[in-house]
């Protein structure tokens, strides 16, 4: 199979200096990469600025924006079978980059942001035969106990037309070790405990194997 890996975090420019971002590692999806091409898969990683070296084997592409992944992904989605997209997109980008630095002494300003694409939402809308896998970060806390995080990601694995979401929480920024809930199409919940990215990687190999023998 033909595998498309979103990684890390991405940045969104204020100044030509400065920018905002997110505390994402970029693990999960490189070590996923890892995975997936030790079984034989053709993988392509396109990461966001981390500090982490390409598994080997792999066809890497570097990007620092949403837009800059927008676009990296839409350029080779047709060629693939399946896009597992663990990348934390900012979802906001200042509404204007600033030329040079912007200096203090004006007694501050007010920062106007626009939103990005949703990169995995364009693909699921697209409605091509294709499994796509997302993550959700939610803030509220699993299953089980009081919040919407099932809920919200419920809505999103609709929205996004997704085959599977993987829930996920703040805890898991830059961790080896986290909890993990599955969501499948049929709306069936597989709580994962507390297990080690790379066996996550392992399980979502073996989703994807059993989506794309049943989709043939
Ligand atoms: O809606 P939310 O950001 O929680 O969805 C998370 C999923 O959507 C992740 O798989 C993430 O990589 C993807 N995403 C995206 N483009 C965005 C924001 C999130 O593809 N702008």
């Amino acid at each position: 199979m033909n595998i498309l890996v979103t990684a890390g975090p991405t940045r969104e420019y204020i100044d030509e200096i400065r920018f905002l971002t997110n505390p994402s590692s970029g693990k999960m999806g490189f070590i996923s990469a890892e995975v997936f091409a030790g079984a034989g898969h053709k993988v392509t990683l396109i990461s966001g600025p981390v500090s982490l070296t390409p598994p080997e084997g792999v066809e890497c592409v570097p990007v620092e924006t949403a837009g800059e992944m927008h676009k990296a992904v839409l350029k080779r989605f047709e060629y693939v079978d399946c896009v597992v997209m663990t990348a934390a997109v900012m979802d906001f980008r200042p509404k204007e980059k600033v030329a040079g630095k912007i200096r203090r002494g004006g007694g501050g300003f007010t920062l106007e942001l626009v939103e990005n694409p949703d990169i995995l939402g364009e693909l699921g809308q697209m409605h091509l035969e294709k499994i796509l896998i997302g993550f959700a970060l939610e803030t509220d806390p699993p299953a089980g106990e009081a919040g919407e995080g099932r809920e919200n990601a419920r809505a999103k694995l609709e929205a996004k037309n997704l085959d599977l979401l993987v829930l996920n929480f703040p805890e898991s920024f830059g961790a080896d070790r986290t909890r993990f809930e599955i969501l499948d199409r049929k709306g069936k919940w597989r709580p994962l405990g507390l297990i080690e990215k790379e066996e996550l990687a392992r399980i979502l190999l073996k989703e994807i194997e059993r989506l794309k023998a049943e989709n043939a």
